[in-house]
């Protein structure tokens, strides 16, 4: 068994509210542990804890400093690999060669990256002329925004939440995580990394809990918290944007997204099957970047079709560790029957099922996970619900076009606006169409390609702000400016 604990100034605590929740595997539906839930007390001591640090040693030290520690919390989340594998699996039930590659590097890399950021970034400098003749010189100072409140998701639990309290922490302020109820184990022990490292206490902060009524609400209400950032569905962001509005607190929303993927006739077939294989499955449809909309010219329309489903019918449902496996399971049995309900709805609303669309037969102890088959549909008309709300699932829709003008109005005729991926070897069209797709990131014969120096965001529903290299600052930061008449 393995329980969650609340870190609340350098110390693992129960609390005390005295309730827990059980956290399930998704892998076989077996308890794996119990998570101690943080209310109101717990909240506050954490946030209590996160503003006396800004005070404390950390807040005196140098930016060569805290790099170096944050440096320190990389290498340490690297020496422990195996252990944040380990959790993380157990959390999510994703396949190892998946997680290993992706969630527990890239969530130590975030340390790095955020700490040579801050130390590059220039602030702007202006001269103004004064009557006088002798001028006035401006120039900006970046200082940590206080406490930030990160609320984090369970599809990539320590990737996404390390995006996070990495530029938070680089640019000197403290954070209380409050990490998804499905997912705690990895956010619970980066704890230990920081006290290994010397993180001084009261700098980063972990409570446990649910949304509503729970610590994600106390958190994000919290009147001592300077400055929210969150991950998570845009209903969740709407609310969350509610509590933020008292006391004016600034906030930066990453939510959902219903990605068009866009085949045109002249793409290397090869590319775009694989690139689409990766964007509907990985993960098992989990990613918030993820294709559910699939939109291929129609001269290849059959053939990509037969394509991908050949490619899909081969995918391995699986246990984590077993090195054959391609998907793992969804997160739980609520979003298995949120996944399946879909599957059902899109028959309801007239698809041609063309793969899947159920649940698949498991052996033994699998059995009772949350499984779902990879699902391809066609012959959904544009405004069928499935076409226009997240699944979040191993599914995907293809729709054929026939012009260029067309397929950019479908692409764009939603209420997200995250990802796109452009498949086509015609350098002309690929920038053409990139540019007029209304998302935060568009991937020409790619997805998933992150430079974590870029911008990264969402249009309309899917969010507020950008993260990501220089943008970080925006939010992590206050700006002041200096005028100095000379
Ligand atoms: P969710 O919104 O259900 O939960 C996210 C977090 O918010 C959890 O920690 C949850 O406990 C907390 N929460 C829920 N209600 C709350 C409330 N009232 N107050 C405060 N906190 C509350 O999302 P999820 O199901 O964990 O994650 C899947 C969603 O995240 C999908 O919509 C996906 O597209 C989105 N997502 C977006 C990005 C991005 O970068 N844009 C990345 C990953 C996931």
């Amino acid at each position: 068994m393995t329980d969650a604990l609340h870190f609340i100034n350098g110390e693992y605590t129960k609390g005390t509210s005295g309730r827990t929740f059980d956290n399930f595997s998704p892998v076989t539906g077996e308890k794996i542990g119990v998570v101690h839930e943080g209310l109101k007390p717990e909240v506050d001591a954490a946030v209590a804890a996160a503003r006396a640090a800004l005070k404390g040693p950390w807040g005196r030290m140098t930016m060569a400093e805290r790099t170096a520690m944050l440096y320190a919390v990389a290498d340490e989340i690297n020496r422990r690999f195996d252990d944040f594998l380990d959790a993380e699996i157990l959390d999510t039930g994703k396949p190892r060669s998946l997680a290993s590659h992706v969630d527990i590097p890239r969530g130590a890399a975030n340390f790095k990256v955020f700490a040579d950021t801050v130390k590059n970034v220039p602030t702007e400098t202006f001269h103004l002329d004064t009557p006088d003749g002798a001028g006035a010189l401006n120039y900006g100072v970046r200082k940590p925004k206080g406490v930030i409140a990160v609320i984090s998701p369970w599809n990539l639990p320590l990737l996404l939440m390390t995006w996070k309290v990495g530029p938070a922490l680089a640019c000197g302020n403290t954070v209380v995580v409050k990490p998804s109820e499905e997912t705690p184990l990895t956010t619970a022990l980066l704890g230990e990394v920081m006290n290994t490292v010397g993180v001084p206490k009261g700098v980063f902060n972990v409570v446990h809990g649910f949304g509503p009524d729970s610590a994600g609400a106390f958190l994000t209400a919290h009147p001592d918290v300077d400055g929210i950032t969150f991950t998570g569905e845009t209903r969740t962001g709407e609310i969350i944007v509610q509590s933020a509005a008292i006391g004016l607190r600034h906030v930066s929303m990453e939510c959902g997204g219903k990605n068009a993927g866009i085949v045109f006739a002249d793409a290397d077939m090869d590319k775009a099957i694989e690139g689409t294989m990766r964007s509907a499955f990985a993960n098992c449809g989990q990613v918030c970047l993820g294709t559910e909309r699939v939109y291929v010219e129609r001269p290849i329309f059959d053939d990509f079709v037969a394509r991908l489903k050949a490619q899909t019918e081969q995918l391995i449902l699986g246990k984590p560790d077993d090195p054959d496996t391609s998907l793992g399971p969804l997160i739980s049995k609520e979003h298995q029957a949120k996944v399946l309900s879909y599957m059902k709805l899109a028959v309801e609303e007239g698809a041609t099922v063309v793969t899947g669309g159920g649940i698949p037969d498991m052996p033994g102890d699998l059995a009772n996970g949350a499984w779902v088959q990879p699902t391809i549909w066609t012959g959904l008309p544009e405004t069928a619900r499935v076409i226009k709300e997240e699944v979040f699932g191993p599914v995907c829709h293809v729709t054929p076009f026939d012009t260029e003008a067309e397929v950019i109005a479908m692409a764009n005729d939603t209420n997200y606006g995250l990802a796109t991926a452009i498949w086509t070897e015609n350098l002309s069209k690929a920038h053409r169409v990139a540019a007029q797709i209304d998302v935060g990131i568009a991937w020409v014969n790619s997805w998933f390609l992150r430079d974590l120096r870029t911008a990264f965001g969402g249009t309309k529903h899917s969010g507020i702000g950008r993260e990501g290299g220089v943008h970080s600052l925006e939010f992590y930061t206050e700006l002041t400016n200096i005028c100095v008449k000379l």
